[in-house]
């Protein structure tokens, strides 16, 4: 396991500057209105003061936070604390446990709103910013949801997840409403994708550049080449190594070879009912399908903030199910998509 060092929020038992606006007007100025001294949750501090200012313009009174601290009864910090423990493992139970320990009440209704509120900020901090590729994968867990999985887009760059959508990933429709908001507002042009057609229908529709993960692509087309290599007539075997060549190659025309190997494959009897694919229909199927991704295979050969594999994805997802495992009680979707951001987002 990495290093890490976990930076939570600074909490101020004090504020020492007066407020420098007022929350009703433009004023200025303010004259002190009394304050109060506030028992508050958090890991180090027990108290925090609390002042009242009075507007001298619009003459109404306000309290003047110290950082971290706001009208709840716990600190900024604490909030993150609980989020992020509960992130490490721990069930809302055993977070009460814990902090009670430390001297701190949590109930495990709050260490849930905690969790919650922790997913909404991370959510919200995407808004102001401008995100040029993701990934996009689907994550199926027994006991999330009932049928269809989720959808997890991630920031390539940051390796964090963005959000986490309730989409069946083969629903091209649905697919491209999760994410077509989304490809507006943080001006992405790039999606990183396994070779679903769904995908392609999406990046098509919302003019996105494409990558499709070559790990997945290697998979399927080595294991369907594993098994024309047997059962292939000896004439055609140099075209199963060709193929083979040419995707590890990856050249920028490599859909024109595949063509011109196609081109000398006998026409196809595909299509007739009932019949079993032969071995050189199988490979027309193959070089067909490789020529005609063939675009979506390259982009991170053009663009260097593209990667060649949806990988940062996976190990989001990773970390996503890691911590599901242990969880019970995802009682409604918007739990279970805080609960998700937050796992998948780890300790920052
Ligand atoms: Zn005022």
């Amino acid at each position: 396991m990495s290093i890490v060092t976990l930076r939570l929020p600074e909490v101020k038992a004090i504020e020492p500057n007066r407020p420098t606006r007022c929350p009703y007007c433009p004023g200025e100025t303010f004259q002190r209105w009394g304050g109060e001294i506030r028992e508050v949750r958090d890991p180090q501090i027990r108290e925090a003061v609390v002042y009242r200012y009075r507007c001298c313009q619009c003459h109404r009174t306000f309290r003047h936070y110290p950082e971290g601290i706001d009208q709840g009864q716990q600190t900024e910090r604490m909030r993150v604390l609980a989020a992020v423990t509960w992130m490490l493992g721990l069930s809302y139970r055993g977070l009460s446990v814990i902090f009670a320990a430390f001297g701190s009440v949590i109930s495990r209704m709050t260490a849930w709103r905690d969790v919650q509120q922790r997913a909404r900020k991370l959510q919200a901090g995407w808004q102001a910013k401008k995100v040029r590729v993701v990934g996009i994968d689907g994550a199926y867990v027994s006991g999330w949801a009932k049928t269809q999985g989720v959808l997890v887009v991630i920031d390539m760059g940051s390796g964090e997840p963005i959000t986490v959508g309730y989409v069946d990933e083969k629903d091209s429709q649905a697919v491209k409403r999760f994410l077509e908001p989304l490809v507006q507002q943080l001006g992405i042009s790039v999606i990183v994708t396994d070779d679903l057609s769904s995908y392609k229908q999406v990046a098509d529709k919302l003019r996105l550049d494409h990558q499709i993960c070559q790990f997945h692509v290697r998979r399927w087309v080595g294991r369907a080449l594993r098994e024309l290599q047997q059962n292939l007539a000896d004439e055609w075997q140099w075209m199963v190594a060709e193929v083979r060549q040419i995707l590890a190659d990856l050249p920028i025309e490599g859909d024109k070879r595949l063509i011109a190997i196609y081109r000398q494959l006998p026409a196809s009897q595909m299509g007739r009912p009932n019949a079993e694919y032969t071995p050189v229909e199988k490979l027309r199927y193959v070089i067909i399908r490789l020529a005609e991704n063939w675009e979506r295979f390259r982009v991170f050969d053009l663009r260097p903030d593209v990667p060649w594999t949806n990988n940062p994805t996976e190990q989001v997802i990773g970390k996503m199910k890691m911590r599901a495992r242990t969880v019970r009680g995802y009682k409604n979707w918007p739990g279970m998509a805080s609960g998700l951001m937050v796992a998948g987002t780890g300790i920052k």
